[in-house]
Order: structure tokens, then C-alpha cells, then sequence
């Protein structure tokens, strides 16, 4: 599967219970919306549903590598920190971009994901931003 972004070969994070792919040029992610629930539950996140974020119709996306489908741009975070990722519409794959570049194993780059969706959903916790 290539990179949305860059349209080269990802390379494949084997986890216990995940399968991600990586991009070595950009440290983008790849994965599956069901893995991507599954390792936000473990980890006392809600869903992806109930993250909250902006559909940005105008952002230019990579197409799904898998749908050959335009990906849609979900913004959030917060004003200082802005975070988005790419989600296919069609297949649920979800990309993200250029945050994970240290993320060379499954344990590590799903660490980074979980603590990317909790930045990703902070808007809904702005009395603990001071600590
Ligand atoms: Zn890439
Ligand atoms: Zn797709």
C-alpha cells in the first residue's frame, strides 16, 4: 500500500493487535478505523466518533490507497496546536501525517497515536491546560 501522501511503499508495524503501515519518507501512519477504536478503548479514549473535529472541505488531501478515493480532512486540537488526520469515507482507513517520524515499532507508533488523539480532543478539557 503506498503513502497517500507521497505514493510510496509503506512498510508494515505488526502489533499485538493492529497492523499499521508506515511511511518512511514522511513518518506518516496508516490504519484501520476499527484498530484505531479498539487502541483508543484500551486506553480509556471514546471512539473516533465522539473526538469531535471539523470536516475541512476545502483541505487538499492524498487519495485512499485503497479506494483510490480523495480523503477528507478532519481538523482539531487547539488554536496553539492545531492537529488533523485524513479519513477514507469509503473504507475507513485513517491517515496521519508527519507527527509519528520516532514511531519505528507497533508499541511505540500506537503510544503516539494515543497521545495524538488525546491532544486531538483537548478542546473538551481546557481547565487542565495550565498544569
Ligand atoms: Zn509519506
Ligand atoms: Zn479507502
Amino acid at each position: 500500500m503506498d503513502c497517500p501522501g507521497c505514493n510510496v511503499e509503506m512498510a508494515e508495524l505488526e502489533g499485538e493487535e493492529t497492523t499499521l503501515r508506515r511511511c518512511g519518507e514522511c513518518g506518516g501512519l496508516w490504519l484501520d478505523v476499527a484498530d484505531l477504536n479498539r487502541l483508543l478503548l484500551h486506553n480509556n479514549l471514546p471512539g473516533l466518533e465522539s473526538l469531535g473535529g471539523r470536516v475541512d472541505a476545502e483541505a487538499l488531501t492524498g487519495q485512499c490507497p485503497e479506494c483510490q478515493v480523495d480523503l477528507v480532512r478532519v481538523d482539531g486540537g487547539d488554536r496553539q496546536h492545531p492537529l488533523h488526520y485524513d479519513t477514507c469515507e469509503s473504507c475507513g482507513g485513517i491517515f496521519l501525517e508527519s507527527e509519528f517520524k520516532d514511531a519505528t515499532d507497533a508499541k511505540v507508533a500506537q503510544q503516539e497515536i494515543v497521545d495524538f488523539f488525546q491532544r486531538f480532543s483537548s478542546r473538551k478539557r481546557k481547565s487542565a491546560a495550565g498544569r
